[in-house]
Order: C-alpha cells, then structure tokens, then sequence
C-alpha cells in the first residue's frame, strides 16, 4: 500500500524524461508524473518550474506534481522556466571578443526580458589595460563584468557569488571557456554541446532536454548553452532602441517621437553619443541590426 500523505511539498524540476519530472524538495530528489489536467490544459510541466507536489512513497520518492506556480520568464532555446539570468561569456583573446555578438546577445536577452552579466574570460591572456575601456563600456551601459581566468583562477569567485541562488544560463561563442569556468566553479560541471548540434545537422530528430545542475554553493546552471541560433529579423524597429540599455536615458528625447536615431535632426541619442555619454561602438552595432532589419523588411516585402 502506499503511504498515506496529505502534505504537499514545494520543489524545482531539475530534469524531465519521458513524462517524468525530478523534483528537488530540500535535499530530497522525487520521480513526479503530472496531474492529467496539465495535459488537458496543454500545460508541460519545464525545467525551472516551482512545483508543489504529493508524496506518493516517500520510502520510494515517488510524487505528483499538483501545481505549476506562476513562471517568471519561460525560455525557448533551451526550454527552460524561471531564468533569472545570462552569463554571456567571451575570451578577451583567442578568440578575440567578437563584439557585435556580444551587443545582439544583450539585445537579445533585454527582448526577453532577461537579465545578463558579461564575463570577459581569458584574463591571464592580456599583457596591459587594453581591454579596460571595454569592460568600463559595459559598466556604464548598465551591465555587471566579470574578468576571469580559469588559468590563473582569477574572478571565478566572483562568478560563483553572481551565480548564487539564481537560475543562470551560459552563453556565448565556443572556445572561450564557458565549461572551463563552470569546471572551477564545480568540478566536473561541464556545458553539454557539441553533441546536441550535430545531431540536429544530421537531421535527427533527437530532442535533447535541458537539466538544471544544483551548484554546491547555491544556485542552478543550465547545462546546455543558450542562444544558440540568433534570430534579430523578428525584432520590431521600433523597440530596437529599448534593447540597448544605455539608450533608455535618451531615446524619448528627440525631436521626432518616431526617430529611429540614424541622421534625424534634433535626435538625443546621436547627442549622447557626440558627447560621449553613448560609446560608438554600442551605436555602430545599433545601427547594424536597424540596417539589418531593415533590409530583410525590404527583402520580404518583395
Ligand atoms: P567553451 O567552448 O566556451 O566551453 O570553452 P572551453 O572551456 O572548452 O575552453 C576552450 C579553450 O580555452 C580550452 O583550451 C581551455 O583550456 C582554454 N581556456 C579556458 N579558460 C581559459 C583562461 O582563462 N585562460 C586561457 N589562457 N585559456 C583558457
Ligand atoms: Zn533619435
């Protein structure tokens, strides 16, 4: 007979396969099915998701999830709820920072409403203070930084306070340390890749789920990269200004209400970038995805 409780649990989905959910409730892993009305409603249960469950055996920590609770952000790509965060990293060197991905990384989590933090890794790799103005550009656009190195073990306790009781998710090119600083972080915590992509290549329908690995000094890390393809098409001009943090200061002080901030007279934004209060180079990738925008706009219209 199963055991008799009536107390619900609250917990996270850590990991779901084939219609099972791994619910972490204190130190205490449970194997939940869902409640068929989730079903009936359309609703799957994510990864991330705060649930409240019945025990169904505590002997055998088997439970049913009973309650979704309300999901702060669900994300797509890796299918994950309740992210509180991006950690977009790239190596200052080898490979040079590539830094109109970087700008359409944050464009792109400032559309989903996502909160992200740069880490600037490879440290160890700089001889002087060049990249100084780079990290100050990002500070003053609104951002945290991070300067690390897994070589020389250099800020990774500060990624490891970043991280803390946080639902966090790395992004960011490969070969810029990604699994390098979660390995410091956690030993033996490694970022699934590779695998997941070429499969998808290959054109095989394998659908690879996201976990949430449980650091030891608090927190949760995806364990599969987000962003992985970038999509910008779909981004409406008009909001494009918003997604550029620093931009927020200036951007309703134009002239024209409808500005678009490339050659309009009378335009803030142009102002705060002549007078420095805007880095160039932040304007030059905002005027390369309006232009990219625009031209597949163009295109499509055709
Ligand atoms: P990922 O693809 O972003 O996960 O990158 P990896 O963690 O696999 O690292 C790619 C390469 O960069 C490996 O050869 C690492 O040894 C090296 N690497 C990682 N972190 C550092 C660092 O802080 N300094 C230097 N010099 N090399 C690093
Ligand atoms: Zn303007």
């Amino acid at each position: 007979m199963q055991e008799q409780q009536n107390e619900m649990l609250k917990g996270i989905i850590l990991k779901g396969i084939g219609g099972f959910y791994y619910v972490k409730h204190e130190d205490s892993i449970y194997e939940c099915k869902a409640r068929g009305i989730f079903k009936k409603r359309k609703i799957t249960p994510l990864v991330g998701d705060r649930v409240s469950i019945s025990i169904q055996s505590e002997d055998e920590k088997l439970g049913v999830i009973e309650e979704i609770h309300p999901r702060k952000l669900e994300m797509i790509r890796p299918s994950v709820a309740n992210v509180d965060q991006a950690v977009i990293v790239f190596s200052v060197k080898s490979p040079d920072p590539n830094i109109n991905l970087m700008d359409k990384l944050l464009a792109m989590c400032e559309y989903m409403g996502l909160n992200a933090v740069l880490c600037f890794n490879k440290f160890d790799l700089l001889k002087d203070d060049e990249f100084d103005h780079f990290y100050s550009m990002y500070e003053n656009a609104g951002y945290k930084v991070l300067k690390t190195s897994t070589k020389i073990n250099h800020g990774v306790d500060d990624l490891i306070t970043v991280l803390k009781d946080k639902i966090s998710v790395f992004a960011g090119p490969s070969g810029v340390g990604k699994s390098s600083l979660l390995n410091n972080v956690q030993p033996g915590l490694k970022l699934k890749t590779g695998a997941l992509s070429d499969k998808i290549k290959r054109g095989k329908h394998t659908t690879r789920h996201s976990e949430l690995i449980e650091l030891a000094t608090g927190g949760w890390v995806v364990d599969t990269p987000g962003f992985t393809s970038l999509d910008i098409n779909y981004i409406e001009l008009a909001e494009l200004d918003t997604l550029f943090r620093e931009f927020r200061d200036f951007n309703n002080q134009c002239r024209f209400n409808n500005c678009m901030h490339i050659s309009e007279p009378g335009c803030a934004v142009i102002e705060a970038l002549d007078e420095g209060d805007i880095h160039p180079s932040r304007y030059e990738s905002y005027k390369y995805f309006y232009n990219q925008i625009t031209e597949h706009r163009r295109y499509k219209s055709w």
